[in-house]
């Protein structure tokens, strides 16, 4: 079907952060699937824990008790807010569920009439219908016939619009504490803070979505402990299953207390073969070492890349995101400059506001990091002399 935009470009092998193309030539990878391969390509020891899980046991169903699916659900409870825990196989499985559990758990307090979501612009939360609609944004939504109701776009960062907004129909706020897709725009501490407070005033729950800036993206495990707010439930997914596609949400007793047996369920979900690796991904992620090394690369790139805008004001216009979720908002076309780091061996991913995203796995070393601004400056100067041709 021709919904992806897909560069003329395919890989053989990859290694850590290096992939290699069948044009025969190796690139940086800033990419790692959309910020999915936290350990980089290949990492050993998810090599192992697979063809082990392998030769033992790949599927059986949610019907019986999955070791390593407690295991998991454990540790995440452990890292974070949560009570309990709902493996998917995709980052939109579970903010559908989000959604689900946020009217559920009104309607179980006798309040069935909130059902409203809130939701902010530039957000992204997946492509599954609820989903789309609670995105809102028009390009996935057209043509697609009614939206579903209970769905409220306020623009982003605006909190006077969301003061006036929650009020007795409000279910949940759901937002990305940085959002991704829009751009690498890191939400202030202080609108996260109002966000928590008119929930909790209001009797909604709030709703984060770190299916891209969580597990160790900005240097914390989850992007929400450097605002010190505290959701009521939280999707996970991308990184969480190092390249084996899975999600996660997260939530606490109280906002998922009204999903009872037969409330939700998936085939899939959880299966010992994504949990072993998840697992495994999981263990390696949550190191301190590690993500003392995201704060301190990122440290690094955060100042080469202000370097980079100061020397190329006609090329970069802005520098922002969070850790290792880097966005560089430009002035000539991104999709152009995109195709152009690409011919310079580097690989990074569009997004929206004319930005480009890094999102370089977190095992990405210093001089590797060297490298991936070596050929930003070098795009940044193929880019201005195109433009004086
Ligand atoms: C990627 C993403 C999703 C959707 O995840 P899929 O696995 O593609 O379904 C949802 N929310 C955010 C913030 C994302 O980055």
């Amino acid at each position: 079907m021709g919904v992806y935009n897909r560069a003329p470009l395919a890989f053989e092998r990859g290694r850590g952060v290096r992939l290699y193309g069948d044009d025969g030539r190796d690139y940086l990878d800033c990419v790692a699937g959309i910020a999915v391969n936290g350990l980089g390509h290949c990492h050993p020891r998810l090599v192992k824990t697979l063809e082990e899980q392998a030769e033992k046991l790949w599927h059986v169903s949610n019907i019986y008790r999955i070791p390593d699916q407690e295991a998991l659900a454990a540790r995440l409870c452990a890292a974070t807010f949560a009570e309990e825990v709902f493996f998917t196989n995709s980052g939109t499985e579970a903010v559908e569920l989000a959604l689900k559990v946020a009217r559920r758990h009104q309607a179980a307090k006798g309040a069935p009439e909130r059902i409203d979501v809130i939701t902010f612009e530039g957000a992204f939360h997946g492509r599954t219908y609820a989903a789309v609609t609670a995105g809102g944004n028009e390009t996935y939504l057209e043509g697609f016939g009614p939206r579903l109701p209970g769905y409220i776009h306020l623009p982003f960062g605006d909190m006077d619009a969301l003061k006036a907004a929650v009020g007795p129909t409000t279910a949940a706020i759901m937002i990305e504490p940085v959002q991704g897709e829009g751009g690498a725009r890191a939400v202030s501490d202080a609108d996260l803070r109002l966000m928590r407070q008119l929930c909790d005033e209001q009797g909604a729950l709030l709703m984060f979505d770190e299916i891209q800036c969580g597990m160790g993206r900005t240097g914390k495990l989850f992007a929400y402990e450097w605002s010190g707010v505290v959701p009521d439930v939280m999707c996970v997914a991308k990184a969480l299953g190092g390249g084996f596609p899975v999600g996660a949400l997260l939530a606490t007793h109280h906002a998922a207390g009204a999903m009872k047996v037969g409330a939700h369920g998936s085939t899939y979900g959880g299966n010992p073969l994504a949990m072993a690796v998840a697992l495994a991904a999981f263990d390696e992620i949550a190191k301190p070492e590690l993500l003392d090394h995201v704060n301190q690369v990122s440290g690094y790139l955060g100042q080469q890349l202000a370097g980079l805008k100061d020397r190329y004001p006609d090329v970069v216009e802005e520098i922002r995101g969070k850790g290792l979720l880097i966005g560089l908002k430009l002035k000539p076309n991104n999709r152009d400059f995109m195709a152009q780091a690409r011919e310079n061996q580097l690989l990074i991913a569009g997004g929206g506001d004319n930005c480009v995203r890094l999102l370089p796995p977190l095992i990405l070393t210093q001089d590797e990091a060297r490298e991936a601004v070596e050929k930003l400056e070098k795009t940044c100067e193929d880019t201005r002399a195109k433009a004086a041709s």
